[in-house]
C-alpha cells in the first residue's frame, strides 16, 4: 500500500521530461495515473509501460492543448477511462528564450494559449470532476520570481500568470478541502533545456553554478516536491509558491 493507493491522478505532458517523472513517482505511491500527452504517442506509451513494469496502473490521455476546446476535449478523454479524479498536476509547457525584440504575436499567443489558457480550462472543466480533498499543483518555474535570465520574459510571465491562478483557485477551491499550489522548478535536465545545457559549450556549467547545491536539477527532484504535495503530509499547504530551484533564487 502506498500513500496515495485508491487515488486518480492526471499528470499534463507527461509522455516525457518533469511530467513522466511526477507521473512515475504518483504510480510509485499507489495512484493510479493518466498519462497525458500531445503528440508523443508513442513516449506516453512507455511512460505507462515503465509504471506498469513496476507495478503500478496508468493510461493516456492524448490531446494537444493551446486549441479552442481542448481543455473539454482532454476531460472527454479522461472520463472514458476514470470516474473522477484527486490528484491533478498541470505541467504541461512550452518555453521561449528569445529577446523581446524577437518575439512576434503568433509566439506570444502560442506561449499563453499552453501555459495559461489550457491549465485555467482544465481547471475550469476538471473542478466538477475533482473529488473533495483532491489536491492540483501547477507547474510554475523560479523564472517567475528572478529576472536571471531576462530573455526567458515572456516564458516567465506565463508561468506568473499560473501562480496566481494557483493562489487564487486555492480560495475558491479551499470550502471543499482541495489545495492548489504551483511548485517552481530551476534548470532541470529534459528535452526543452538540451539546447541550452547539451548544446552550448558552457551550459552545463552555468546551470551548475546557479544552484546553491552546485549541480543541475532532474525531474525526481521535482517529482518528490509534487508528490509531497499530493500526499496528506502537505495538508496544511495550500495556495502557496513552492521553490523547487534546488537554490537557485538569488
Ligand atoms: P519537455 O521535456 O519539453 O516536455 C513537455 C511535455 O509537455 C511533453 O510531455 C509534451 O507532450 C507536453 N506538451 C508540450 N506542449 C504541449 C501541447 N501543446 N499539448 C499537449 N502537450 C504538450 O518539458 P519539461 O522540461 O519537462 O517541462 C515540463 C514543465 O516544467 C513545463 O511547464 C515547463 O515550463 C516547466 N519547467 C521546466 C523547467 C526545466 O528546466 N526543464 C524549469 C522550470 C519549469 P508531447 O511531447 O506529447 O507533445
Amino acid at each position: 500500500m502506498g500513500v496515495l493507493t485508491g487515488r486518480t491522478a492526471l499528470v499534463t505532458g507527461a509522455s516525457r521530461g518533469i511530467g513522466r517523472g511526477i507521473a512515475e513517482r504518483l504510480a510509485r505511491d499507489g495512484a493510479r495515473v493518466g498519462v497525458h500527452y500531445g503528440r508523443s504517442e508513442a513516449a506516453a506509451k512507455e511512460t505507462v509501460a515503465a509504471i506498469e513494469a513496476a507495478g503500478g496502473s496508468a493510461f493516456t490521455v492524448g490531446v494537444e492543448l493551446g486549441g479552442r476546446g481542448d481543455a473539454e476535449a482532454l476531460w472527454a478523454e479522461f472520463d472514458r477511462h476514470a470516474d473522477g479524479l484527486d490528484i491533478l498536476v498541470n505541467n504541461a509547457g512550452i518555453g521561449t528564450s528569445r529577446p523581446i525584440e524577437q518575439i512576434g504575436e503568433e509566439e506570444y499567443d502560442r506561449l499563453f494559449a499552453v501555459n495559461v489558457k489550457a491549465p485555467f480550462f482544465i481547471l475550469k472543466h476538471g473542478m466538477t470532476r475533482l473529488r473533495d480533498g483532491g489536491r492540483v499543483v501547477n507547474i510554475s518555474s523560479g523564472l517567475a520570481r528572478t529576472a536571471v535570465m531576462p530573455h526567458n520574459m515572456a516564458y516567465a510571465m506565463t508561468k506568473g500568470a499560473l501562480d496566481v491562478l494557483s493562489r487564487d483557485l486555492s480560495k475558491v477551491l479551499g470550502a471543499r478541502g482541495i489545495r492548489v499550489n504551483s511548485v517552481a522548478p530551476g534548470i532541470i535536465d529534459t528535452d526543452n533545456t538540451a539546447p541550452f545545457l547539451r548544446e552550448t559549450e558552457d551550459g552545463w556549467a552555468q546551470a551548475e553554478a546557479i544552484s546553491a547545491l552546485g549541480r543541475v536539477g532532474t525531474a525526481a527532484d521535482v517529482a518528490d516536491v509534487v508528490a509531497f504535495l499530493a500526499s496528506d503530509a502537505g495538508r496544511w499547504v495550500t495556495g502557496s509558491w513552492v521553490d523547487a530551484t534546488g537554490g537557485s533564487m538569488p
